[in-house]
């Protein structure tokens, strides 16, 4: 990619001073606080804009409803045929998206893309779907009698973004409310709103050429933690998909929870992966070099803990010491770069104090110095860190969102899988081991206690096709494939007399 993001927005049709509100097709300028979007690859400044009001919140809520009053009404299959169309804007502007991806978040250019394919795939999925929205047929036990389900439509969606997905987990939730008839709010993270304002745009146009397509289908609402908690408790939306901290999840979930709607909570992870002694060595360093420093450690399923068995734990060590020690670290946009830049100054903050904590508490650390190059400029660069833990601290049960990999030794599987789960987080996890046997426990009722599980893969990117999420404080929401859509609608029962008696379930008879 050799173009600046500016020429990026440019060509998805961002020309204007970035806006911090869409009510559907129409972009409205704040009124709010003044953001400063900066890059973390120099700390450059990318847009300055003001961010949008509490008011903002009840017109794009109104503004989302009305449409999906609509939007409810025409048929899933055309639905799908919106996100279709969808898909080959994002297919056209891939490269685009993924420079903005890269200037904005961080992210290396192969991620970036990546990214943006995650985006495109769900797209397919949904499509997919949009056929396949199917309820169940029951056997009623009363004769005459037909008893089914049926899924309809939900109402508008509200999606919380976190920074490190800036466009990926908006698609995965947009996408699969459309097709379930659905329309999108949506609340991105304020380190991202370039992100946002391009994803945004590009639905507009889709929008403005889809006859059915009312105005107001997608929206988009630029601001911080207090608009996200307005959209929160605003009664008109009845699910509020949130992905970020665990702290943020709680404040959510507590808000949505007290109007009794609906959330679906995406929140931190701490990922572990188990090597056992008959694991394939060579694939174990590759499968964790790129779950623990991949996107500089800032993934919600980045690899954060390695419990390896203590008959291979030197070998293994060694073996990723001299991976790390060869990392090519810099500029993400340059090819060739693995490890890009920490978000910004407070996780660079954030990390040095773990790694400082992790000492205090018994740990070694390799590397996960600041690397202070003037070419940098104010861009947070560091080298991903291993710390050898005599256990399982209190530090090494938090999420650190950065790239510090912490490694403990165990002696039997048992032993291993209690240590695994023995953290507050549940979202990722792995095993590596050429021992069926041991696969199989891990998998197993009594095995890991995450949402996903995965054997000889590491705990970090995930496939669209399977439901994403994860159990205890990662929130025990879904998304994305498998029948996650379920969220995203609401289930009626019905129950059908077609005979000419009046026969009452369980038997009851009331008769005068
Ligand atoms: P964050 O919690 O700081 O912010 C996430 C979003 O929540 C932002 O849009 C923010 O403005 C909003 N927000 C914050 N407080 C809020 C409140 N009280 N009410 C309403 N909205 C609020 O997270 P971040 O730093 O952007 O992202 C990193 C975190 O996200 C990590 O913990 C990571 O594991 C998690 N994450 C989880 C997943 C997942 O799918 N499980 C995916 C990506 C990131």
């Amino acid at each position: 990619m050799t173009y600046s993001i500016h020429e990026a927005l440019q060509r998805i049709g961002v020309v204007d001073q970035p806006a911090a509100v869409a009510v559907g097709t129409k972009w409205q300028t704040g009124a709010g606080e003044l953001l400063t979007g900066k890059s973390p690859i120099d700390g450059s400044t990318l847009a300055t804009f003001n961010e949008a009001t509490l008011g903002d919140v009840g017109l794009v809520v109104d503004t989302a409803q009305s449409a999906f009053l609509k939007w409810r009404e025409v048929p899933a299959p055309r639905r799908g045929e919106f996100v279709r169309l969808l898909g080959e804007a994002l297919r056209e502007h891939k490269a685009d998206l993924a420079t903005i991806v890269s200037w904005e978040a961080g992210k290396i250019t192969q991620e970036a893309i990546g990214e943006v394919q995650e985006m495109i795939d769900i797209c397919d999925f949904a499509v997919g779907l949009s056929r396949q929205l199917y309820g169940k047929t029951i056997a009623s036990e009363r004769p005459g009698h037909r008893l089914m389900e049926q899924w309809h439509p939900l109402g508008p969606i509200g999606v919380i973004s976190a920074f490190n997905f800036p466009v990926a987990v908006w698609a995965w939730n947009a996408m699969l409310a459309f097709v379930c008839g659905d329309t999108v709010i949506w609340k991105p993270s304020e380190k991202t709103p370039l992100c946002a304002i391009a994803c945004q745009q590009i639905v507009n146009q889709v929008a403005q050429n889809f006859p059915e397509a009312p105005n107001g289908i997608s929206n988009l609402i630029i601001g911080g933690a207090e608009i996200g908690n307005a959209l929160a408790e605003h009664h008109d939306v009845p699910l509020i998909s949130a992905t970020g901290s665990i702290p943020m999840g709680r404040a959510v979930a507590t808000t949505v929870a007290k109007r009794l709607g609906r959330s679906l909570l995406e929140l931190g992870g701490n990922n572990a992966m188990i090597v056992t002694e008959s694991a394939d060595l060579e694939m174990t360093v590759r499968s964790a070099l790129f779950s623990a420093v991949g996107t500089c450690g800032q993934r919600c399923t980045s690899l954060r803990r390695l419990i390896v068995h203590e008959s291979i734990a030197d070998q293994l060590l060694s073996a990723l010491k001299n991976a790390y020690q060869r990392l090519p670290i810099g500029n993400p946009l340059e090819p060739g770069t693995l490890v890009g830049p920490l978000v910004d100054q407070r996780a660079l903050e954030t990390m040095q104090h773990a790694l400082k904590t992790a000492k205090q508490q018994g740990g070694i650390v390799h590397f996960g110095h600041q690397i202070d190059e003037t070419e940098y400029a104010d861009g947070c660069y560091v080298h991903p860190a291993i710390v050898e833990m005599p256990g399982q601290t209190d530090i090494v049960q938090q999420e650190t969102f950065a790239p510090i990999l912490y490694v403990m030794r165990y002696r039997t599987l048992d032993e291993a899988i209690e240590m695994h789960n023995a953290v507050p987080q549940g979202l990722s996890s792995a095993i590596m081991t050429n021992d069926i046997r041991q696969a199989e426990q891990f998998l197993s009722p009594a095995g890991s206690d995450c949402g996903i599980a995965n054997v000889n893969v590491g705990p970090s990117g995930a496939e669209i096709g399977g439901a994403f999420g994860g159990e205890k404080e990662t929130g025990g929401g879904r998304e994305s494939g498998s029948d996650a859509w379920k969220a995203y609608m609401r289930r009626t029962t019905n129950t059908i007399n077609y005979s000419t008696e009046l026969p009452l379930a369980q038997g009851i008879k009331f008769d005068l």
